[in-house]
């Protein structure tokens, strides 16, 4: 995520809606099982994800009309129980439940707050898989953010929706796991008024016309963390742009910002290039920009295809946020932050990638852009501590420059080539999985052969800013 007042270097903050949990249940002993915990063991956000199982696949059927604004759907949920169940739990903030089934059968189900329990006919074996599916509908929600004003989860427009999540905005708009530590592959069926399009991450691979309105269907064959889902509809064009280093490029643009936004983006099959020579090859099927016709504010890495408004694409400095976005791809969306916590793993990587675009570009070099970045964080006298931001911090800008900066010192302390290494190896390692701060320092030591302590206490566990990496060496 990048927000378009951090590029004035304002400090923001996301204050954080916490969902209470009232919830108490605990099961009975034995081979029936137990309930399954009602959170994932999150400090940041204790009711956000489930504990007892592990999506692996979710069906997302939807239908949307513009207009009334109703959202109806069937989620089928493929899971794996990590422990015997008698109930668990999905997040689902809102929106009236109609069904609930578990492997066919009718399932009871409650709802308490952003809770949907779900009690099968039959309690589920541990390791065993079953599948879940919910009907609703209903006009979906969003979660308010005071500080910033920013909606999260289903965003209705007047001709269409995007979903902007992170970080709990999902369970808005679908019954989900949400929380990026049980990430899933996606089938989404949306079916829209024509002329509508409905854009989804993945592949676009079907169009089923139907009486008035099409089904659009998208498959994404890669994990997705719950708060990178995207769905948007409207008035849409999909333009393609060839491949870069064997990746499709796929624009989904609003119909009325085609042409600037097409502009806005030409760089994307050289960035793509850059940062998989730099990195690794590109980790997904596809990838490109989505551009709605209304200022966000914001944009988001959403998996595949990144979501912009029309401030945030179109604005003389938007080149450096195009390649934020898609630098999250390989750092956020395919290594993704176990806890929340851990937020500097995506944004500090992606603010650095700023810089390594910048220069590669032929602007500033990367140790130019530190150094700016440096003195305006030092002057701002934020002492934020990059291991623990707080919920109200994790958009702040101590998790983007103060990281940038951490990456930088890393670069100083190793060298240009063993940096570039340890990137490499923590993206090969990692990919499709999500981590936390102590894997990536495991993956620095072991290919530099140093120990890094000191270095990684003094930029992510003190508040004091360290000197500018290389100043006193
Ligand atoms: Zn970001």
């Amino acid at each position: 995520m990048i927000m378009m007042r951090r590029l004035s270097a304002a400090l923001v903050a996301l204050t954080l809606v916490l969902i209470t949990a009232a919830y108490g249940g605990s099961g009975d002993k034995g081979d029936k099982g137990k309930a399954g915990a009602p959170g994932i063991g999150d400090r940041y956000f204790p009711t956000l994800g489930n504990g007892g199982y592990d999506v692996e696949h979710y069906t997302l059927e939807l239908s949307y009309e513009p207009g009334d604004d109703v959202l109806a759907g069937t989620a089928t949920i493929e899971a794996e129980a990590t422990k015997a169940l008698k109930s668990f739990n999905l997040d689902l903030a809102g929106l009236e439940v109609e069904s609930v089934t578990v492997d066919g059968d009718e399932a009871e189900f409650e709802r308490d707050d952003a809770e949907l329990i779900v009690t099968p006919a039959e309690s589920l074996a541990k390791g065993g898989t079953f599948t879940t599916e919910v009907e609703y509908s209903g006009v979906p929600d969003p979660e308010s953010d005071p500080s910033l004003g920013i909606p999260l989860g289903w965003i209705p427009l007047d001709d269409g929706s995007y979903v902007l999540s992170e970080p709990n905005g999902a369970q808005t708009w679908y019954p989900v796991n949400d929380h990026p530590s049980d990430k899933a592959t996606y089938t989404f069926r949306i079916t829209v008024p024509d002329p509508l399009i409905a854009a989804a991450n993945g592949l676009l691979t079907e169009q089923v016309p139907g009486d008035g309105s099409t089904t659009y269907v998208w498959e994404s064959g890669d994990p997705i963390a719950s708060y990178l889902v995207e769905v948007a509809v409207g008035n849409f064009v999909i333009v393609e742009d060839g491949t870069a280093a064997g990746v499709p490029i796929r624009h989904v643009f609003a119909a009325d910002l085609a042409d600037e936004a097409t502009e806005a983006a030409a760089e994307t099959p050289e960035m793509v290039e850059f940062f998989s020579e730099e990195w690794g090859p590109y980790p997904f099927e596809a990838y490109g920009a989505l551009v709605v016709d209304t200022p966000l504010g914001v944009a988001l890495e959403t998996q595949t295809l990144s979501l912009f408004g029309s401030d945030t694409a179109l604005f003389a400095g938007s080149e450096a946020i195009f390649a934020h976005e898609l630098a999250h791809q390989w750092f956020g969306d395919a290594v993704s932050p176990e806890r929340w916590r851990d937020i500097w793993l995506n944004e500090g990587f992606a603010t650095y990638a700023e810089w390594m675009w910048k220069e590669h570009d032929g602007g500033e070099s990367i140790a130019e852009s530190a150094e700016d970045i440096y003195r305006g964080f030092e002057a701002s006298g934020d002492d934020t501590v990059l291991l623990d931001p707080g919920p109200d911090g994790l958009f702040g800008a101590a998790v983007y420059e103060r990281g940038g900066l951490t990456l930088y010192a890393l670069r100083v302390e190793v060298g240009d080539d063993v940096f570039t290494e340890i990137l490499r190896t923590y993206f090969e390692k990692f990919d499709n999985q999500s981590v936390t701060t102590a894997d990536f320092v495991d993956v620095a030591e072991d290919v530099s052969g140093k120990n890094l302590d000191e270095l990684f206490a003094a930029w992510l566990a003190q508040a004091e800013l360290p000197p500018f990496p290389g100043a006193s060496a």
